[in-house]
C-alpha cells in the first residue's frame, strides 16, 4: 500500500516535471521565434494614397488603402508584406535570412536588426547610332536610423525609408492627423494598379547618394549633370530624389540620334512632389513626379520627334504616337501650343483619361 502511494507520488512529480519543462520549451521557443523586440506595440495608421492635388502641403488622400504600422518610441514600423502589397511590389523571405521588398524591376534587401538594406536595379539601353547595347547594374547601399526588428513575431521595416526606396513619391509622419501617409501613382484602394517599367530610384535615403552626379545612366545621359534628379533646393527632405522609366532613357538615347548625335542636356527629368509643385502652372498630375517624361531642346527637337512620332490626335494637351517604328519611341509629346520644346512621355498611355480604367483622382 505505502508502496504503491510512494509510486503514484513519483508519477506526480514526473508529471509535474515534464509539463513545467515543456511550458519552459514553449515560453523560450516561442521568445526565440519571435525575437529580442517580442514586445507589442501601439498601433498606428499608415495610410496608402494615389495622388491628386498639388493644392495644400501634402495631396488630397484618394484611392487610399490604410494598413496597421507601430509605433516604436515614435518611430513607425511597417510589416514588410504590408508596405508591399498596396504599392504593387511583391515581398518574399530569402536566405539568410533576407526580407526582400522587389517592385518595378527593382529589388530590396533589408536584413534582421539591421540598418543598412541594398537597392539593386539591372537594365540595359541600346544606342541606335552604334548598335552597341550597354548593361547597366547598380546595388545602392541605403542606412536606415532605425534597424529591423520582429515585432508580434512579424518581420516590420521603418516605413519612410523603406517606402521611399520602393519609390513613392512622398513618405512622411502627417503629425496634423497623426498617420503616416505614403502617396504613390501605383496604389488604388486594396487593387494595385499595374505598371510593368522599371524605375531607377534614388535619393538622400542611400548612402553617399550625393556623390552620384556623374554616373551615367545612359550612353550619353549622366544622373546630376544632365538634370535627371530633382532639384534639390525644393524641398529639403527630398534633396535630388529620382524615379526614372528605363524606357525614358532609351527615348533619351533615340532622340540624341534623331537629331544627328547632336549632345544635348535635359532641362528636367524627375521632379520631386515639392519642386512640381514649385513651377508655376505645373500640372499636378506630371508625368515628370511619374519618372516618366522629359523636356528638352527647343521647337526643332519638338517637331523632329512629332514628326518621328506621326503625332496625330490630341488628347489633354498631348499628341500621341501613330508609329510604332518611330525612334525615339516616346509615346506622346506635350502640345506644340503649349511647350516650344520637347517635353517626352512613355506609357503606359492614358493613364491620366479620366474615363479610362486608371483612376484619376478627383
Ligand atoms: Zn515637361
Amino acid at each position: 500500500m505505502r508502496k504503491i502511494t510512494k509510486e503514484v507520488s513519483s508519477l506526480r512529480i514526473v508529471k509535474m516535471t515534464l509539463s513545467i519543462l515543456i511550458m519552459v520549451i514553449l515560453l523560450v521557443s516561442s521568445f526565440c521565434r519571435q525575437g529580442v523586440s517580442s514586445a507589442s506595440y501601439p498601433t498606428t495608421p499608415i495610410v496608402f494614397s494615389n495622388i491628386s492635388d498639388n493644392s495644400g502641403d501634402y495631396p488630397v488622400v484618394c484611392y487610399s488603402t490604410t494598413k496597421n504600422g507601430y509605433n516604436v518610441n515614435g518611430h513607425i514600423y511597417v510589416k514588410f508584406e504590408d508596405l508591399a502589397s498596396p504599392l504593387g511590389g511583391t515581398y518574399t523571405l530569402a536566405p539568410g535570412p533576407t526580407y526582400v521588398l522587389q517592385i518595378n524591376g527593382q529589388t530590396n534587401a533589408f536584413y534582421m536588426s539591421s540598418t543598412t538594406f541594398y537597392s539593386t536595379i539591372s537594365y540595359s539601353i541600346l544606342d541606335k547610332s552604334t548598335g552597341q547595347t550597354t548593361q547597366y547594374s547598380f546595388n545602392f547601399p541605403g542606412t536606415m536610423p532605425y534597424p529591423v526588428m520582429t515585432i508580434d513575431g512579424y518581420p516590420c521595416v521603418w516605413v519612410q525609408y523603406a517606402a521611399r526606396a520602393l519609390g513613392s513619391l512622398i513618405a512622411d509622419w502627417d503629425g496634423s492627423n497623426n498617420r503616416f501617409v505614403i502617396y504613390d501613382w501605383r496604389v488604388n484602394g486594396n487593387n494595385h494598379l499595374s505598371d510593368t517599367n522599371t524605375y531607377l530610384v534614388g535619393g538622400k535615403w542611400l548612402s553617399n547618394w550625393d556623390s552620384n552626379s556623374t554616373l551615367y545612366l545612359a550612353p550619353h545621359f549622366q544622373l546630376g549633370i544632365d538634370n535627371i534628379w530633382s532639384n534639390p533646393s525644393s524641398h529639403p527632405d527630398y534633396d535630388r530624389q529620382v524615379k526614372i522609366a528605363t524606357t525614358v532613357l532609351q527615348s533619351m538615347e533615340n532622340t540624341r540620334k534623331l537629331m544627328g548625335n547632336t549632345p544635348y542636356t535635359p532641362s528636367c527629368v524627375f521632379r520631386s512632389y515639392w519642386y512640381n509643385k514649385s513651377l508655376l502652372n505645373s500640372w499636378v498630375w506630371s508625368w515628370h513626379m511619374k519618372g516618366r517624361a522629359m523636356d528638352a531642346g527647343n521647337s526643332a527637337m519638338r517637331d523632329n520627334v512629332k514628326n518621328d512620332i506621326n503625332a496625330v490626335a490630341e488628347y489633354d494637351g498631348f499628341l500621341y504616337s501613330t508609329n510604332p517604328n518611330s525612334v525615339t519611341q516616346w509615346d506622346e509629346i506635350e502640345s506644340t501650343a503649349l511647350a516650344s520644346y520637347l517635353h517626352g512621355q512613355r506609357a503606359p498611355r492614358n493613364q491620366d483619361n479620366r474615363s479610362g480604367p486608371v483612376p484619376h483622382c478627383p
